[in-house]
């Protein structure tokens, strides 16, 4: 996804290689390439901005170093900056203290909550937990369907209401959800829920319903990276509609430029705690701002 991202940092950053000392417009003219590459890849503007100030301001006020020539240092502080903006220190998830530990999953419809489900099911249980996914999403046609397949995948069970009692109400399936794991002692329970295709106040207010009905320990705001500019705006009404603690970026291994989906944590403050690159249940993992950074930049 950021090929064409880490391609354009790497060649600006290669041309400072060779450079005994750097003077203010070295560093000025290396800030604008860096500027219009963030820019092109989608980066948010006020993440550019910020990024590019503090490079600057670190980049021109760096000590003379022993240990590394100049261009190393702007490059040290590139990659500095970029972990920040990628949240800084990897964030594990938060566990209840009493069991189950209750994650609510919600995002628009289609940006990969289902599959992740059933991605997060599989980890969790490789980890020695005994997790239970909840079908909330009762509006898409298919959707418990969907959900019993990855949970069978998964060897999950899917707690769903009951075929024949009509559509249902999500909100009182996701309650009941909590009352089932208790008794069947599941340790983590996954909440899917409804997305729509645009934000929509309906589902905001369903989202929130459920949330307040199953006090989450952890609410996922799902994103999917290709969606370009857009990942920002929906970031914002999720976090003003539900409210979330954590981000999960998807279809990272899409060829979109990407760059506003690294801009949601510094736009919302919330950190990214899981990325996922493929449909295939093994494509996904913990979020590393670290090594996303490095990916980014070669
Ligand atoms: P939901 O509507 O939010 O539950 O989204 P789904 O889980 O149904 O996913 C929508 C589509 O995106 C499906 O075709 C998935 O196979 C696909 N998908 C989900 N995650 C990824 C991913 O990380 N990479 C790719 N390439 N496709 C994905």
């Amino acid at each position: 996804m950021f090929d064409t991202l880490s391609d354009r940092l790497t060649s600006v950053l290669k041309n400072l290689r060779g450079k005994g000392k750097l003077s203010d417009a070295d560093i000025d003219a290396t800030a604008r390439e860096i500027r219009i590459a963030l820019l092109e890849a989608d980066v948010a503007l006020p993440v550019v901005r910020s990024f590019i100030s503090g490079v600057k301001e670190r980049a021109k006020g760096a000590e003379v170093s022993q240990a590394l020539n100049p261009a190393q240092q702007v490059i040290k502080i590139v990659n500095e900056e970029l972990v920040n903006i990628l949240g800084g220190e990897t964030r594990r998830l938060e566990y209840a203290k009493n069991p189950p530990t209750v994650i609510l999953l919600a995002g628009l419809q289609g940006s990969g909550k289902t599959t992740l489900a059933g991605k997060l099911a599989r980890w969790f249980a490789q980890q020695g937990h005994t997790p239970m996914l909840v079908a909330c999403d009762l509006q898409r046609p298919n959707a418990v369907t969907q959900l019993q397949v990855v949970g069978e995948r998964a060897s999950v069970p899917v707690y769903a209401p009951e075929p024949g009692n009509g559509v249902g109400d999500p909100v009182d399936v996701a309650r009941r959800s909590i009352e089932e794991a208790r008794r069947a002692q599941h340790d983590i329970v996954l909440v899917d829920t409804a997305g729509r295709l645009g934000v929509d106040e309906e589902m905001m207010k369903q989202a929130a319903d459920i949330r307040d009905a199953v006090t989450p320990d952890e609410t996922l705001f799902v994103v999917d990276a290709m969606i370009g500019q857009d990942a920002v705006s929906t970031a914002e009404a999720f976090r003003d509609g539900v409210g979330f603690s954590g981000v999960v970026l998807t279809k990272l291994d899409g060829d979109a430029r990407g760059g506003a989906a690294l801009s949601v944590r510094e736009v919302t403050g919330q950190p990214i705690l899981f990325a996922s690159n493929g449909e295939k249940v093994e494509d996904f993992d913990v979020f590393h701002p670290d090594r996303m950074a490095s990916r980014i930049l070669g």
